[in-house]
């Protein structure tokens, strides 16, 4: 039986979107975290942005080092020869890349203005896909931009195409997030069933339906005989509205009425890392959870109404469809409303070794300490808030790691 996979975007369509943004010791967490999380894939980052090359090389050490595995780290380019050969160059070790372009006759005449045609587009993709296999890309996802809009005769022709040359996958998104459940069933059904590739769910939340979208999608994929992938964001983050929450989808796979009869999650999800992801991407990108966001939001598990109150008091499953421990939620968290020191860009070592003593990190000396404090003061340079602990953790652990991915070099 077919199977869902998540691969996580939020590292790409996350940060490409408009006044936000990561930090690369962020984005890195992110990726830890979803790791953690058992995501079958991040998509973390963009090889051909000069400023990620160092980002993304130290994050694929991570992986070689087995800190972040099993998780796959996939790439996000254009399908176009020259952006994979400087793919390749700037990040060598690159295996997992998905290669996009526009399919739709509005993308193809409104971006392209009558530079290329339809054939022109499955050109393009079919050379980035051989270049990419050719120069060592292990896995390749061909992404269908604006694969809603597009007529699903080329659809399907630009799907054979891609699986002729070798893709594993093709990606189709919902890039306005124009479909709704029914027809993003049917559609990526057919596609399924004519291309007989594994379908990726790009969904976005213009209309409201991302999350519905990208589970009706699934089981189009999976009706059709393929496995289906779940394109997610952590929180929705995203273009616009956003994109599918990751934590939503796994709730409405895992959750929603009937489904897991027959749709299942591939590998094993751990939900009870849920709100940590979710409050750390808050945090990283400043955008608060709004209260009632599904599992992590404040209200997600409040109740006042008296007839509500009483009734979950009775029994939970009367007024909750899944408990709170589920999602990780519950722990007392620990807030400092007294004296604090904090690690930022300006502080000295006593401060710092203070700091670390609270988290029982000690150094082996003096050196050492001043070593690790020098790349927390770069980590706070570039995202400019007070590190998070698990970030001081990571690069008391990982100083060499740290020092890699906090590298950049505009001038080269
Ligand atoms: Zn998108």
């Amino acid at each position: 039986m077919p199977k869902i996979y998540l691969i996580d975007v939020t590292n790409r369509d996350g940060v490409q979107t408009a006044k936000l943004g990561l930090s690369k010791l962020e984005k890195t967490m992110i990726n830890v975290y979803l790791n953690e999380m058992g995501v079958f894939q991040s998509e973390f980052g963009f090889p051909i942005t000069k400023h990620e090359s160092f980002y993304l090389q130290a994050n694929l050490e991570l992986a070689e080092m087995g800190v972040l595995k099993p998780i796959r780290l996939g790439g996000w380019i254009r399908a176009v020869t020259s952006d994979v050969e400087t793919a390749f160059r700037l990040v060598p070790h690159i295996r997992h890349l998905n290669l996009s372009i526009s399919t739709s006759d509005q993308m193809i005449g409104g971006k392209f203005q009558g530079r290329k045609r339809r054939s022109d587009i499955i050109n393009d993709m079919v050379e980035a896909v051989d270049t990419a296999r050719a120069l060592g890309a292990e896995t390749i996802g061909v992404n269908a931009e604006d694969a809603s809009r597009t007529e699903l005769d080329f659809l399907i022709k630009f799907g054979h195409a891609a699986k002729e040359h070798g893709a594993d996958r093709l990606r189709y998104c919902d890039t306005l997030g124009y479909d709704n459940p029914f027809t993003i069933y049917e559609t990526v059904r057919t596609l399924a069933e004519d291309i007989g590739v594994a379908i990726e769910l790009h969904c976005h939340g213009d209309l409201g339906m991302a999350v519905a979208n990208s589970i009706a999608g699934a089981r189009g994929a999976i009706d059709g005989g393929q496995d289906a992938y779940i394109n997610t964001t952590v929180n929705g983050i995203g273009e616009r509205a956003g994109n599918a929450d990751l934590v939503a989808v796994i709730l409405a796979v895992t959750k929603s009425k009937g489904f897991t009869d027959k749709y299942q999650l591939g590998g094993s999800i751990d939900l009870s890392k849920a709100w940590k992801i979710a409050k750390f991407a808050s945090y990283a990108f400043g955008v608060p959870l709004p209260m009632n966001q599904p599992g992590v939001g404040a209200n997600a598990f409040a109740h006042e109404s008296g007839i509500h109150a009483d009734g979950v008091l009775k029994d939970p499953e009367n007024y909750e469809l899944y408990g709170f421990e589920e999602l990780g939620r519950g722990e007392p968290e620990f807030v400092e409303t007294g004296r604090e020191i904090i690690a930022g860009q300006y502080s000295g070592i006593s401060g710092f070794r203070h700091i670390m003593g609270e988290m029982e990190v000690s150094f082996a000396n003096r050196e050492e300490a001043s070593e690790v404090l020098e790349l927390v003061r770069y980590a706070n340079v570039e995202s400019q808030k007070p590190l998070v602990e698990d970030e001081l953790l990571f690069i008391a652990k990982y100083p060499k790691i740290t020092k890699k991915l906090l590298t950049m070099i505009p001038l080269e």
